[in-house]
């Protein structure tokens, strides 16, 4: 595990997503976004290996997904301590409502294995507590970074311009299949196929850029320093340019959660592809068993 800025150290889990743990000013242990429930014993090795004896005192949660709150639940029992989530994220973190349906019309790959799944998994932690607008690092800003859900959170330290981003962006290209299969280093948009609200995307992409971060640690994807991409300025064209070329359910059509916990859907677009990409996801899986196989 590396100690990606002071203090702040990045496990890759086993299913692909980035748990950070996190010393704050106040010299307290915090984890982010620990990852999904097959990787609770993997990060909690980890988090064991750099803390000892010592316990973090919370779990933060950047949005409810499961590939990155799955742990969550388990590991805080084990340590006895809170699960937090933002107030607009509670009603799926606790389980009140699932997540709307995954876009199979989106760009990539992602779409195409989209088609295994309905919606996303959520957490379905109703113990999580929830965050107002002060944020429990100290040291850290919360910001609010809507989009890919409608409670979606990051963390920004002004001291050396490091931002943990959960899903708000990534740096892998999910509209790319070789850049996303070699995780090629790049600041990219958040996953395609869950992300419920483009509008706002560009709105927390805009608020990304003006915090002028010097290092970009997403959910998905290899930490990005600024002197390797220049991180506002690519956030900046994301934000400008980035969306604008986007097609699918949710780019015109934004998923919102109402007040009274539903959400407002229009009804898909035509999905021209069909079960085509499902077949070819599965062709795809059949051929590299046999070569495996073949070659074994
Ligand atoms: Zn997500």
């Amino acid at each position: 595990m590396a100690e990606a800025a002071q203090g702040v150290h990045c496990i890759a889990t086993p299913a692909g997503t980035n748990a950070v743990l996190i010393l704050d000013d106040a010299q307290t242990w915090w984890l982010l976004d620990p990852g999904c429930a097959m990787d609770t014993w993997v990060v909690h090795k980890a988090v064991c290996s750099v803390l000892g004896d010592v316990k973090p005192t919370g779990i933060i949660l950047s949005h409810g997904h499961g590939h990155v709150a799955g742990a969550a639940g388990e590991l805080a029992a084990e340590w006895g301590c809170p699960v937090y989530c933002s107030a607009a994220e509670a009603p799926m973190v606790h389980g009140v409502i699932s997540y709307p349906p995954v876009d199979t019309t989106c760009h990539g790959i992602a779409s195409a294995t989209a088609r295994f799944r309905k919606e996303p998994q959520a957490a379905a932690l109703p113990d999580a507590v929830t965050l107002d607008s002060d944020c429990p690092m100290q040291g850290w800003e919360l910001l609010a970074l809507p989009g890919h859900t409608p409670g979606s959170i990051g963390f920004f330290r002004a001291v050396d311009g490091v931002l943990l981003a959960g899903d708000a962006l990534s740096t892998i290209d999910w509209d790319q299949m070789i850049p996303m299969w070699r995780q090629t280093k790049q600041l990219r948009m958040p996953p395609n196929i869950d992300t419920l609200d483009w509008v706002a995307v560009r709105r927390s992409l805009r608020l990304i850029a003006s915090r002028m971060p010097k290092m970009v640690i997403p959910a998905h994807g290899h930490p990005l320093l600024e002197c390797e991409k220049g991180v506002p300025d690519e956030a900046s064209h994301l934000a400008e340019v980035g969306i604008v070329s986007r097609k699918g359910r949710y780019v015109a059509d934004p998923a919102v959660l109402r007040s009274d916990n539903t959400w407002q859907l229009y009804d898909p677009i035509p999905d021209p592809a069909g079960n085509i990409g499902k077949w070819m996801v599965l062709a795809g899986i059949a051929v590299y068993l046999f070569l495996i196989i073949r070659l074994w």
